[in-house]
């Protein structure tokens, strides 16, 4: 029986996850003096807890603002913690971790638009050579053979590296910023919504060469998402951040057949999916503005559930409601309890 790269690479692996994020916080404080007597602070991230274990997807979905790009950053070491530690591969991220040239070898990003995140007056090649340069690979023949063999990983014939990114297809171009990705043989790779600017006829082409490249290089994702319905094909587990907040975190199956926050329902009833059973409602309303959030659940100005006990401070805490399955809502037994069908007989 053929045994994959990533099969050996998992055996070899120790419990330890590749990335810790520890209790983080990113504000960013606003200039233009004092309101109401206080500097104006927008809480982009506040208290994540999460983990990554070595070859597993992780998707992390919420709504445009709701902090995921801005966890992202501080997760490449682009965006220092306010609070809080990340430890990438047994190393603590800022203090004498690693450095930025280190850290590209460790964790690297893929972009939603492969356009816009490509320089139009840059061959592939170029594209590919940058980074191989900076880390010191030089030679002509070593040069021509990691560009030659990412291209073929990433499914692009060799001539693609005399190329522009505006002579491919926007599913080609996204190959080349995959390739881009991974010519440093990073461990991590962070998806910021790799296929939603692509035609709907070639997502799925993507999602297939990037869950192929995870178990044949040993990568382990972040796949970071607005929509439950692309992390649905890829995630094995899934974190649901809202507000700066993660307000439910679990395997994929409890998020999608059992999901425990109203406001993981909502966006579970916005997949389009005729067959799916859904069990909340669709989600109204702005997200609300992260410098004045809302007392207690950051969710109850919008959440169908709402009682008294959600409005009142503190902030609800993350709750185990099995082992893994977290949900951060007050009223999570009772709703689920209400919703336990009456035994008859
Ligand atoms: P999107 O999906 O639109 O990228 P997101 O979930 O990734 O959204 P972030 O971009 O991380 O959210 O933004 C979270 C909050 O932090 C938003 O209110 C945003 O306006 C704010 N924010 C992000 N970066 C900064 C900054 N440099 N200065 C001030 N506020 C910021």
């Amino acid at each position: 029986m053929a045994v994959s790269y990533g099969a050996i690479i998992m055996s070899e692996r120790s419990a330890e996850p590749i990335l810790k994020v520890e209790n983080l916080a990113v504000h960013f404080p606003l200039g233009g003096g004092l309101f109401g007597g206080k500097r104006r602070v927008v809480h982009a991230v506040n208290g994540v807890d999460l983990h990554l274990k070595h070859g597993e997807c992780l998707g992390l979905v919420g709504e445009s603002g709701c902090g995921k790009s801005t966890l992202a950053l501080a997760m490449l070491g682009l965006q220092p913690p306010t609070e809080g530690r990340i430890v990438v591969d047994g190393h603590e991220l800022g203090t004498a971790g690693p450095d930025r040239k280190a850290r590209a070898r460790i964790a690297q990003m893929v972009f939603q638009d492969p356009y816009s995140s490509l320089n139009p007056r840059q061959t592939v090649r170029k594209t590919l050579e940058g980074p191989l340069r900076l880390h010191g690979v030089t030679s002509k023949s070593d040069l021509d053979s990691r560009i030659n063999g990412m291209l073929a990983q990433v499914g692009l014939r060799p001539e693609a590296a005399e190329r522009y990114p505006h002579e491919f297809s926007g599913g080609q171009r996204q190959r080349i910023g995959i390739a881009r990705a991974l010519i440093l043989e990073p461990k991590i790779v962070i998806l910021d919504e790799p296929v939603s600017a692509l035609d709907v006829s070639i997502r799925a082409q993507i999602i297939n060469l990037l869950l192929e490249l995870k178990d044949r290089l040993g990568l382990s994702y972040i796949m970071i998402s607005h929509d439950l319905g692309v992390v649905e094909h890829m995630s094995d587990r899934v974190a649901v951040m809202y507000l700066g907040r993660i307000v439910e975190t679990g395997t994929w199956e409890e998020i999608f057949t059992k999901p425990g926050h109203p406001y993981t329902r909502a966006l579970i009833a916005a997949i389009p999916d005729p067959f799916r059973r859904s069990r909340g409602a669709k989600i109204t309303g702005e997200l609300p503005n992260p410098l004045e959030p809302p007392t207690g659940c950051g969710f109850h100005p919008r959440c169908p559930q709402v009682r008294d006990l959600c409005r009142a401070p503190p902030t609800p805490d993350l709750e185990a409601v099995s082992p893994g399955h977290l949900v951060r809502c007050r009223r999570y037994h009772e709703i689920a309890l209400a919703e336990q069908p009456v035994a008859s007989g």
